[in-house]
Protein backbone atom coordinates (compact mmCIF):
# COMPACT_ATOMS: atom_id res chain seq x y z
CA UNK A 1 0.00 0.00 0.00
CA UNK A 2 0.83 3.63 -0.85
CA UNK A 3 -0.93 5.06 2.20
CA UNK A 4 -1.12 3.17 5.41
CA UNK A 5 -2.92 4.26 8.35
CA UNK A 6 -1.83 2.34 11.04
CA UNK A 7 -3.66 2.15 14.30
CA UNK A 8 -4.04 5.88 14.47
CA UNK A 9 -5.61 7.49 17.56
CA UNK A 10 -6.45 11.19 18.15
CA UNK A 11 -7.83 13.32 21.02
CA UNK A 12 -8.67 16.71 21.61
CA UNK A 13 -8.88 18.44 24.76
CA UNK A 14 -7.68 17.38 28.52
CA UNK A 15 -8.32 16.02 31.36
CA UNK A 16 -12.41 15.16 32.02
CA UNK A 17 -13.08 16.79 28.65
CA UNK A 18 -10.37 14.76 27.16
CA UNK A 19 -12.23 13.34 23.50
CA UNK A 20 -11.14 10.55 21.13
CA UNK A 21 -12.50 11.86 18.19
CA UNK A 22 -10.06 8.99 16.17
CA UNK A 23 -10.44 5.69 17.81
CA UNK A 24 -8.34 3.12 16.35
CA UNK A 25 -8.13 3.82 12.61
CA UNK A 26 -6.68 1.17 10.14
CA UNK A 27 -6.60 1.18 6.50
CA UNK A 28 -4.57 1.74 3.36
CA UNK A 29 -4.87 3.62 -0.42
CA UNK A 30 -2.75 1.48 -3.21
CA UNK A 31 -0.87 4.45 -5.89
CA UNK A 32 -3.05 5.59 -7.86
CA UNK A 33 -6.19 5.20 -6.18
CA UNK A 34 -8.96 7.75 -5.37
CA UNK A 35 -9.76 7.07 -2.22
CA UNK A 36 -12.91 8.84 -1.25
CA UNK A 37 -13.80 8.76 2.80
CA UNK A 38 -17.40 9.36 3.46
CA UNK A 39 -19.21 10.20 6.56
CA UNK A 40 -21.15 12.44 8.83
CA UNK A 41 -20.29 15.68 10.03
CA UNK A 42 -18.29 15.36 13.35
CA UNK A 43 -17.13 11.30 12.32
CA UNK A 44 -13.79 12.29 12.23
CA UNK A 45 -12.89 13.17 8.80
CA UNK A 46 -11.11 16.10 8.75
CA UNK A 47 -9.04 15.58 11.16
CA UNK A 48 -7.69 12.04 9.65
CA UNK A 49 -7.18 13.85 6.48
CA UNK A 50 -5.18 16.71 8.31
CA UNK A 51 -2.86 13.84 10.16
CA UNK A 52 -2.42 12.37 6.69
CA UNK A 53 -1.42 15.98 5.99
CA UNK A 54 0.68 16.69 8.25
CA UNK A 55 -1.01 19.58 9.61
CA UNK A 56 -1.95 18.08 13.04
CA UNK A 57 -0.34 15.32 15.52
CA UNK A 58 -0.47 11.73 15.65
CA UNK A 59 -0.87 10.85 19.40
CA UNK A 60 -0.72 7.43 18.75
CA UNK A 61 -0.52 4.50 15.79
CA UNK A 62 1.73 5.91 12.80
CA UNK A 63 0.81 7.08 9.23
CA UNK A 64 2.83 5.70 6.28
CA UNK A 65 3.31 7.44 2.90
CA UNK A 66 5.18 5.53 0.41
CA UNK A 67 8.75 5.05 2.58
CA UNK A 68 8.24 7.82 5.18
CA UNK A 69 6.56 7.40 8.33
CA UNK A 70 5.17 10.74 9.55
CA UNK A 71 5.24 9.92 13.14
CA UNK A 72 9.37 9.97 13.24
CA UNK A 73 9.39 13.27 11.38
CA UNK A 74 11.10 16.39 12.89
CA UNK A 75 8.82 19.72 12.41
CA UNK A 76 11.02 20.58 9.74
CA UNK A 77 10.85 17.22 7.51
CA UNK A 78 7.35 17.47 7.92
CA UNK A 79 7.08 21.04 6.24
CA UNK A 80 9.53 19.06 3.55
CA UNK A 81 6.99 16.44 3.21
CA UNK A 82 4.23 18.51 2.63
CA UNK A 83 6.20 20.78 0.34
CA UNK A 84 7.51 18.14 -1.97
CA UNK A 85 4.62 15.13 -1.88
CA UNK A 86 0.93 16.92 -0.73
CA UNK A 87 -1.38 19.05 -2.43
CA UNK A 88 -4.47 20.44 -0.94
CA UNK A 89 -7.44 21.28 -2.34
CA UNK A 90 -10.68 22.86 0.45
CA UNK A 91 -13.91 23.87 0.53
CA UNK A 92 -13.79 27.73 -0.09
CA UNK A 93 -10.64 27.29 -2.59
CA UNK A 94 -8.98 29.74 -0.41
CA UNK A 95 -7.22 31.70 -3.11
CA UNK A 96 -4.78 34.81 -3.00
CA UNK A 97 -7.29 37.77 -3.63
CA UNK A 98 -4.43 39.68 -5.48
CA UNK A 99 -3.13 36.97 -7.61
CA UNK A 100 -4.70 36.11 -10.62
CA UNK A 101 -6.01 32.75 -12.39
CA UNK A 102 -2.36 32.07 -13.75
CA UNK A 103 0.11 33.52 -11.29
CA UNK A 104 -2.32 31.73 -8.14
CA UNK A 105 -1.48 28.80 -10.36
CA UNK A 106 1.97 29.41 -10.61
CA UNK A 107 2.40 29.93 -6.85
CA UNK A 108 1.99 26.25 -6.35
CA UNK A 109 5.11 25.31 -8.02
CA UNK A 110 7.15 27.59 -5.99
CA UNK A 111 10.58 25.40 -4.90
CA UNK A 112 8.84 21.91 -6.83
CA UNK A 113 11.75 19.84 -8.53
CA UNK A 114 9.10 19.03 -10.51
CA UNK A 115 6.54 21.20 -11.87
CA UNK A 116 3.45 20.46 -14.42
CA UNK A 117 3.41 23.22 -16.99
CA UNK A 118 0.90 26.03 -15.98
CA UNK A 119 0.19 26.24 -19.76
CA UNK A 120 -0.68 22.80 -19.35
CA UNK A 121 -2.60 22.67 -16.21
CA UNK A 122 -4.64 25.75 -17.66
CA UNK A 123 -5.59 24.16 -20.91
CA UNK A 124 -6.62 20.80 -19.01
CA UNK A 125 -8.74 22.79 -16.06
CA UNK A 126 -10.14 24.98 -18.77
CA UNK A 127 -9.20 28.28 -17.56
CA UNK A 128 -6.86 29.67 -20.67
CA UNK A 129 -9.41 32.13 -20.94
CA UNK A 130 -9.60 33.47 -17.72
CA UNK A 131 -5.65 32.89 -16.95
CA UNK A 132 -5.40 36.86 -16.47
CA UNK A 133 -8.93 37.21 -14.05
CA UNK A 134 -8.61 37.48 -10.59
CA UNK A 135 -10.76 35.34 -7.73
CA UNK A 136 -13.17 37.70 -7.22
CA UNK A 137 -13.94 37.69 -11.36
CA UNK A 138 -15.10 34.24 -11.48
CA UNK A 139 -17.57 31.43 -10.06
CA UNK A 140 -17.32 29.08 -7.87
CA UNK A 141 -16.30 26.08 -9.96
CA UNK A 142 -13.45 28.57 -11.72
CA UNK A 143 -12.16 28.98 -8.30
CA UNK A 144 -12.21 25.69 -7.76
CA UNK A 145 -10.93 25.20 -10.63
CA UNK A 146 -7.94 27.50 -10.24
CA UNK A 147 -7.46 26.20 -6.52
CA UNK A 148 -6.50 22.43 -8.49
CA UNK A 149 -4.58 24.24 -10.80
CA UNK A 150 -2.58 25.72 -7.78
CA UNK A 151 -2.38 22.40 -5.98
CA UNK A 152 -0.81 20.55 -8.64
CA UNK A 153 1.39 22.74 -9.93
CA UNK A 154 4.29 20.83 -8.29
CA UNK A 155 2.69 17.90 -9.28
CA UNK A 156 2.08 16.13 -5.81
CA UNK A 157 1.76 12.71 -5.50
CA UNK A 158 -1.15 12.48 -2.93
CA UNK A 159 -3.94 15.00 -3.41
CA UNK A 160 -6.19 15.85 -0.34
CA UNK A 161 -9.35 16.93 -0.76
CA UNK A 162 -11.40 18.20 2.14
CA UNK A 163 -15.89 18.51 0.82
CA UNK A 164 -14.11 19.95 -2.73
CA UNK A 165 -17.55 20.22 -3.79
CA UNK A 166 -18.83 21.29 -0.90
CA UNK A 167 -19.69 24.78 -2.06
CA UNK A 168 -20.93 23.88 -5.18
CA UNK A 169 -24.43 23.41 -7.28
CA UNK A 170 -24.86 20.08 -8.35
CA UNK A 171 -23.75 20.23 -12.15
CA UNK A 172 -20.49 22.41 -11.40
CA UNK A 173 -19.82 19.35 -8.48
CA UNK A 174 -19.98 16.81 -11.29
CA UNK A 175 -17.70 18.73 -13.04
CA UNK A 176 -15.06 19.27 -10.47
CA UNK A 177 -15.12 15.63 -9.84
CA UNK A 178 -15.00 15.16 -13.49
CA UNK A 179 -11.98 17.07 -13.70
CA UNK A 180 -10.23 15.15 -10.40
CA UNK A 181 -10.84 11.84 -12.17
CA UNK A 182 -9.36 13.05 -15.50
CA UNK A 183 -6.10 14.15 -13.06
CA UNK A 184 -5.68 11.32 -11.74
CA UNK A 185 -6.01 9.61 -14.79
CA UNK A 186 -3.48 11.62 -16.45
CA UNK A 187 -0.54 12.30 -14.20
CA UNK A 188 -1.57 9.31 -11.57
CA UNK A 189 -1.75 11.07 -8.69
CA UNK A 190 -3.39 9.16 -5.54
CA UNK A 191 -6.29 11.42 -4.24
CA UNK A 192 -8.23 11.32 -1.49
CA UNK A 193 -11.45 12.96 -1.08
CA UNK A 194 -13.34 13.59 2.31
CA UNK A 195 -16.81 14.58 2.50
CA UNK A 196 -20.17 13.28 3.59
CA UNK A 197 -22.41 13.75 0.55
CA UNK A 198 -22.68 10.23 -0.80
CA UNK A 199 -22.85 11.01 -4.48
CA UNK A 200 -19.61 11.49 -4.43
CA UNK A 201 -18.34 7.88 -4.16
CA UNK A 202 -19.45 6.55 -7.60
CA UNK A 203 -15.88 7.94 -8.32
CA UNK A 204 -13.83 6.36 -6.11
CA UNK A 205 -11.61 2.93 -6.37
CA UNK A 206 -11.88 2.49 -2.81
CA UNK A 207 -14.65 3.72 -0.08
CA UNK A 208 -14.33 4.04 3.27
CA UNK A 209 -16.63 4.89 5.86
CA UNK A 210 -16.47 6.94 8.63
CA UNK A 211 -18.35 6.86 12.26
CA UNK A 212 -18.01 8.23 15.54
CA UNK A 213 -14.01 8.18 14.64
CA UNK A 214 -14.12 4.87 13.53
CA UNK A 215 -14.12 2.49 10.22
CA UNK A 216 -17.10 1.29 9.63
CA UNK A 217 -16.42 -0.48 6.13
CA UNK A 218 -14.16 -0.37 3.26
CA UNK A 219 -15.56 -0.94 -0.19
CA UNK A 220 -13.22 -1.53 -3.24
CA UNK A 221 -15.22 -0.30 -6.22
CA UNK A 222 -14.07 -3.74 -8.74
CA UNK A 223 -15.77 -2.01 -11.72
CA UNK A 224 -13.36 0.92 -11.21
CA UNK A 225 -10.04 -0.70 -10.45
CA UNK A 226 -10.46 -3.39 -13.41
CA UNK A 227 -10.87 -0.47 -15.78
CA UNK A 228 -8.06 1.11 -14.56
P1 LIG B 1 -15.72 15.72 10.16
O1 LIG B 1 -14.65 16.23 9.24
O2 LIG B 1 -16.12 14.31 9.87
O3 LIG B 1 -16.90 16.63 10.22
P2 LIG B 1 -13.91 16.46 12.27
O4 LIG B 1 -12.65 15.70 12.05
O5 LIG B 1 -13.94 17.88 11.85
O6 LIG B 1 -15.12 15.66 11.63
O7 LIG B 1 -14.27 16.42 13.82
C1 LIG B 1 -14.30 15.21 14.58
C2 LIG B 1 -14.64 15.54 16.02
O8 LIG B 1 -13.53 16.26 16.59
C3 LIG B 1 -15.85 16.43 16.19
O9 LIG B 1 -16.54 15.99 17.35
C4 LIG B 1 -15.27 17.81 16.40
O10 LIG B 1 -16.12 18.58 17.18
C5 LIG B 1 -13.97 17.50 17.11
N1 LIG B 1 -12.91 18.49 16.83
C6 LIG B 1 -12.40 18.76 15.60
N2 LIG B 1 -11.40 19.67 15.70
C7 LIG B 1 -11.29 19.97 17.02
C8 LIG B 1 -10.44 20.86 17.78
N3 LIG B 1 -9.50 21.60 17.19
N4 LIG B 1 -10.61 20.88 19.12
C9 LIG B 1 -11.54 20.12 19.71
N5 LIG B 1 -12.37 19.29 19.07
C10 LIG B 1 -12.25 19.20 17.74
P1 LIG C 1 -26.06 18.76 2.02
O1 LIG C 1 -26.84 17.77 2.82
O2 LIG C 1 -25.00 19.50 2.82
O3 LIG C 1 -26.91 19.66 1.19
P2 LIG C 1 -25.71 16.83 -0.03
O4 LIG C 1 -25.13 15.51 0.34
O5 LIG C 1 -27.19 16.91 -0.16
O6 LIG C 1 -25.18 17.91 1.02
O7 LIG C 1 -25.02 17.28 -1.38
C1 LIG C 1 -24.59 18.60 -1.63
C2 LIG C 1 -24.87 18.95 -3.05
O8 LIG C 1 -24.27 18.02 -3.93
C3 LIG C 1 -26.35 18.91 -3.34
O9 LIG C 1 -26.70 20.07 -4.06
C4 LIG C 1 -26.51 17.66 -4.18
O10 LIG C 1 -27.59 17.80 -5.06
C5 LIG C 1 -25.20 17.65 -4.92
N1 LIG C 1 -24.88 16.34 -5.55
C6 LIG C 1 -25.66 15.28 -5.65
N2 LIG C 1 -25.10 14.34 -6.35
C7 LIG C 1 -23.88 14.78 -6.72
C8 LIG C 1 -22.81 14.25 -7.50
N3 LIG C 1 -22.82 13.06 -8.10
N4 LIG C 1 -21.72 14.99 -7.62
C9 LIG C 1 -21.68 16.17 -7.06
N5 LIG C 1 -22.65 16.75 -6.36
C10 LIG C 1 -23.76 16.07 -6.19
Amino acid sequence: MYLQIENIKKYYGQGDNKVEVLRGINCGVEKSEICVMLGPSGSGKSTLLNLIGGIENIDEGDIVVGDTELGKLSRKELALYRRNTLGFIFQFYHLVPNLTVKENIESGAYLSKNPISVEELMDTLGLTEHQNKYPNQLSGGQQQRTAIGRALAKNPSLLLCDEPTGALDYKTSKDILELLERINDKYKTTIIIVTHNNAIKDMAHRVMKLRDGKITKIETNSSRIKAK
